[in-house]
């Protein structure tokens, strides 16, 4: 691992919504890093010497569009791609498929932060398939969310393997931050009853984080995975209007069920219990997030750590801190080679700087 801030590790991000934006932004902040690659589903932001996160976490719509207005140059047609420099070595261009264009390139990044939509469930395991079918060894940080999208991210370890790649899973916030925080917590009692996970999201607008939004809406009684991915912005909004921008979540399917059952913590998967509120029209959090692991201690005692994010920090810094946080562990374990598939709760986040 490249910890050598004169040797940066280099990374790509997939996606450039509301969360691959920040992680722009906060890798332009960490020496140990250097953002060499983002796209969106349209197009694709590359530059070897480093992107600047700032002017690509002020576009909004369209990366290509937004990042040559963020740069106020013009754009040229090269290569049959419309692409933009804004040094030589920077390149902004549209194609069909930005991730295959990202997997063409793989041989200049060290590591990739997928920060995607994940609708249909298999959508982001298809996307890391696809890099390990290619054969280049890179290090992965994914955010995923629901149980069924980590158990098949879970099954790619055989050729994640043959690829001496890592996949870190399951890396924002919850799952992230708060199962590993309960993996801690467990270690003061003989036995665990319950885990309790209940968040607490304020955003401004819902449209900065759409798939975020979507995904959520799944988990509402009568939606799918399916209903929700089918919903147009139209829709959304006319659900929004109905509950004032706020959604109330309970018993979500989220994978630190089966991240914290997977190191021992929980026997059965119904011990963890998450749920949350999301305010879409205020930025305040409308109830702070807390992990409550209950359990019973040596000597027969009955109790519970109570784990709060402050009430300060944003959906971004919880997720995406801890997806680098993540990622620098990845690289770690690839410099050992450990290679395959992890989940949060495996190992300790290392701190970038
Ligand atoms: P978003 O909708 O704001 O952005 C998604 C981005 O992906 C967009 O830039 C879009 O153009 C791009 N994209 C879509 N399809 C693409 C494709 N085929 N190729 C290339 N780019 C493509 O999403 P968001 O709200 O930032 O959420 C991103 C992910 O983070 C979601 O899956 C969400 O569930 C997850 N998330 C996880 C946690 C956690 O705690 N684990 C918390 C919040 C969000």
């Amino acid at each position: 691992m490249s910890t050598n801030p004169s040797q940066p590790v280099r990374l790509a991000v997939l996606g450039a919504g509301g969360l691959g934006k920040a992680a722009a932004r906060i890798i332009g902040m960490k020496q140990e890093l250097r953002l060499a690659a983002i796209c969106d589903s349209r197009g694709v932001v590359a530059c070897a010497e480093g992107l600047d996160g700032e002017p690509l976490a002020q576009c909004s719509g369209d990366l290509v569009e937004g990042y040559r207005r963020a740069e106020g140059e013009g754009g040229h047609e090269a290569g049959g791609a419309l692409a933009v420099a804004t040094t030589t070595a920077v390149e902004a261009f549209h194609c069909e498929d930005p991730i295959g264009e990202l997997i063409a390139r793989a041989g200049a990044f060290d590591a990739v932060v997928v920060a995607l939509p994940n609708l249909p469930n298999e959508f982001i395991p298809g996307v890391i398939e696809r890099f390990a079918r290619a054969g280049h060894p890179l290090v992965f940080v994914d955010v995923l969310k629901r149980t069924r999208a980590v158990e098949r991210m879970f099954a790619l370890d055989p050729l994640v393997r043959d690829a001496r790649s890592v996949v870190l899973t399951g890396c924002g916030a919850t799952p992230g931050l708060l199962a590993a925080a309960a993996v801690l917590a467990a270690q003061s009692f003989i036995e665990v009853e319950q885990v309790d996970i209940w968040w607490g999201v304020g955003i401004a607008n819902w449209e900065a984080y759409k798939a975020t939004i979507r995904e959520d809406i799944a988990h509402l009684p009568g939606y799918t995975v399916e209903r929700a991915k089918a919903m147009t912005d139209a829709d959304v909004n006319a659900l929004l209007e109905r509950t004032d921008g706020v959604l109330t979540l309970r018993g979500m399917e989220h994978a630190d069920d089966l991240l914290l059952q997977r190191v021992g913590v929980v026997d059965d998967l119904g011990q963890v219990e998450v749920g949350g509120v999301m305010d879409t029209r205020r930025p305040k959090k409308p109830v702070s997030t807390t992990m409550t692991l209950t359990g019973i201690t040596f000597e027969g005692k009955r109790s519970s750590h109570t784990f709060i994010l402050g009430d300060e920090t944003t959906m971004a810094a919880n997720v995406i801190g801890p997806a680098l946080g993540y990622l620098k562990r990845g690289l770690w374990l690839k410099e050992r080679n450990l290679f395959g598939v992890f989940g949060c709760t495996e190992f300790l986040p290392m701190v970038v700087k």
